[in-house]
């Protein structure tokens, strides 16, 4: 196995917060591999003859359509990518997983949700919780496409709260059998999958437990459906309610262990996280793409629109955001990679390595959820007032983009619930002694209290002044969190305002530096000339990631500093968000339009 990178030079789950990265050591879209590379283009041409051009069809809600991509897909390989070779998958790394993820799921979410739905939460409990008799009789079918899978954990009255379902499997009398009554809610692909991961509880078990259930309609097995839910956008994606009426499953498709479910559920959710800020990057692109493309098409007053000010600010912030979004979710992928890697030389099984490192890393699973499925949303909307009236129609492809990334913000667990997530997660860390936030909360404490620095970066260095901020930014979160963790204690998950304020923080940190990483590390290799869109783009950024930690860490200071306390926070913000050289934003802005005009298309 290759591995080129060594363990003290990964980062772990969480520490980006506490431990400067260099910009060669992070992984960036340019370092794609050629393997890789053939990857993606074959991806994004099988989308371009077979989901582009036919949006028109999925807007109409053609499930069957969906069906037959997905056994296309299946049949390229596309629905294995994850899966080992021996279970009849191609057994690519997570980059590759993600890449394949990233650019099948651009042109509609339909597609989008089947995919992420049947690779990730349908397949990946069986591969990653499954005993072997499950995984060989399941997965490569699911591999290849000859089944589909979904995943059913929500029910009417368990969502957010997803352990506290009421489906019950009961142990028949000859301890054979389970049988399983409930019902769910919100299932993707429930119209045309074989193997559902069903969440159940036994008796009066504090946690749910996971079963295989297979589905046949000659058979059916007591199991029916509600019908297709009538939804703002992924119009072609199906989404049904499942009823168990006394479904008969084998004790034998019990996943893992008796009240692990819970656990099986949520470690899912990890790596879906991750994979849907992946499946927000494509349609960016894609919207980015027609906008830059009409802008430079459209006349008003004699002029290209895409001449105007407003519309050069506009084209350049969707850039930026998909940009920055491919930054952060490739650089989390490989840090992932590596990790699996790591632990497999340490002789750890796959599903072992996997499972570890997923739980591991989920604190930059749901940032990324998070910041990618709203930059989405605002990539859309930005997209439809590029077009005007136009972008207002079904015709163009901005209308359904926009309804299709609505979703996003809600499942894999809501955003807010992601947002409380990374914060909660980040200080469990660091109550194990996993990441140590202690020591630098301490530090930022003191320096708070003590003469401030007159040391300035040296300015002549790119980007000095930027990596400075990004500490500093850093910095904000260990002043606001580690304040906030002093005075509230375990009572702090009551103070959600705070939490959300801390999260987007850490988002904003997480998200400003993987962009500075990654137009530094193309500056070493490529030269500075060539890259200075992705300058402007990385401190455009970072800009906006300022004003935001600014107005956050406000919030949160006044929500429970006061007086001199209160003071000393603020006067300490005002130092970690000042910039010594306030960079020209309108400028930046210019510089990423012109060049996007120029070529007509999103570039990057
Ligand atoms: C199109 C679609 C496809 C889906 N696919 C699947 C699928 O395949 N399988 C599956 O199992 N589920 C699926 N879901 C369900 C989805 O995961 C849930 O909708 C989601 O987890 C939110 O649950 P809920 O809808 O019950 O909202 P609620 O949990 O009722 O939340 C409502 C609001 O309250 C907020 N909220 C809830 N709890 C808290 C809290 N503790 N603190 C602060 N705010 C809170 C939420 O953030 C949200 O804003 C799908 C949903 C949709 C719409």
């Amino acid at each position: 196995m290759e591995n080129s990178i060594k363990e003290d030079k990964l980062l772990r789950g969480g520490q980006f917060l506490v431990k400067e990265t260099k910009a060669e050591d992070v992984f960036t879209p340019e370092d794609f591999t050629e393997e890789q590379k053939m990857m993606r283009d074959s991806v994004k041409e099988f989308v371009d003859r077979e989901i582009w051009p036919k949006k028109e069809e999925f807007e109409k809600k053609n499930y069957a359509l969906t069906e037959e991509v997905m056994g296309k897909a299946g049949e390229l390989g596309f629905l294995g990518v994850a899966v080992p070779e021996e279970y009849d998958g191609l057994g690519m790394g997570f980059v590759s997983t993600m890449l394949v993820c990233d650019y099948i799921s651009g042109a509609t979410g339909s597609i989008a949700t089947a995919f992420g739905a049947h690779t990730g939460i349908g397949t990946l409990p069986i591969l990653l919780y499954g005993n072997e008799e499950q995984r060989k009789k399941y997965i490569p079918k699911l591999a290849t496409g000859e089944w589909f899978g979904a995943y059913c954990l929500t029910e009417p009255g368990a969502g957010s709260d997803a352990n506290s379902g009421k489906t019950k499997a009961e142990l028949t009398d000859d301890g054979k059998n389970y049988k399983i009554n409930g019902q769910k809610m919100w299932i993707s692909n429930a119209g045309f999958a074989s193997v559902f991961i069903v969440f159940a509880r036994i008796q009066d078990d504090k946690n749910i437990t996971g079963f295989i259930v297979e589905y046949d309609k000659e058979n059916p097995n007591g199991i029916t459906f509600g019908e297709e839910e009538k939804k703002l956008g992924i119009h072609a994606s199906s989404t049904r309610q499942v009823f168990f009426n006394d479904t008969v499953v084998s004790a034998e498709n019990m996943l893992s262990e008796r009240g692990n479910g819970f656990k099986i559920a949520m470690n899912a959710l990890n790596v879906g996280r991750i994979k849907l800020a992946a499946a927000s990057l494509e349609a960016q692109r894609r919207v980015t793409d027609v906008a830059v493309k009409y802008a430079n098409d459209r006349v008003q007053f004699k002029t290209p629109i895409a001449k105007f000010g407003a519309i050069k600010s506009k084209l350049a912030e969707m850039a930026t955001s998909a940009w920055v979004g491919e930054a952060a979710s490739y650089r989390a992928a490989k840090n992932i990679e590596d990790r699996i890697n790591l632990r497999l030389e340490a002789g750890a099984s796959h599903s072992d390595a996997e499972l570890k490192t997923f739980e591991e890393y989920a604190i930059e699973c749901s940032i990324l959820k998070v910041a990618c499925s709203e930059d989405v949303q605002n990539c859309s909307d930005e997209g439809i007032q590029v077009l005007g009236g136009m972008g207002f129609s079904a015709d163009t492809p901005m209308e359904s983009a926009w309804r299709d990334a609505r979703i996003a913000r809600i499942y894999e667990g809501t955003n807010e619930i992601n947002r409380m997530l990374a914060v909660g997660m980040l200080i469990k860390k660091a109550m194990k002694g996993h990441v140590d936030l202690l020591g630098p909360a301490q530090a930022v404490g003191e320096e708070l209290t003590g003469i401030p620095s007159m040391d300035k970066p040296d300015f002549n260095e790119l980007f000095a002044e930027e990596k400075d901020m990004i500490k500093k930014l850093k910095k904000v979160f260990l002043m606001v969190a580690g304040r906030a963790v002093q005075k509230f204690g375990q009572d702090l998950e009551e103070h959600q305002q705070l939490l959300m304020a801390a999260s987007d923080i850490l988002i904003e940190a997480y998200m400003a530096e993987s962009g500075i990483l990654r137009a530094e590390k193309n500056v070493k290799r490529f030269g500075e000339d060539s890259q200075k869109e992705q300058i402007a783009m990385a401190r455009l950024y970072l800009y906006h990631a300022v004003d935001i930690v600014n107005q956050k860490a406000k919030e949160g200071i006044a929500s429970f500093a006061e007086g001199d306390e209160q003071r000393m926070m603020l006067m300490g913000l005002k130092r970690f968000t000042k910039y010594d050289r306030m960079p020209n934003v309108v400028e930046l802005r210019n510089t990423i339009a012109e060049k996007l005009t120029s070529e007509n298309k999103y570039c990057f």
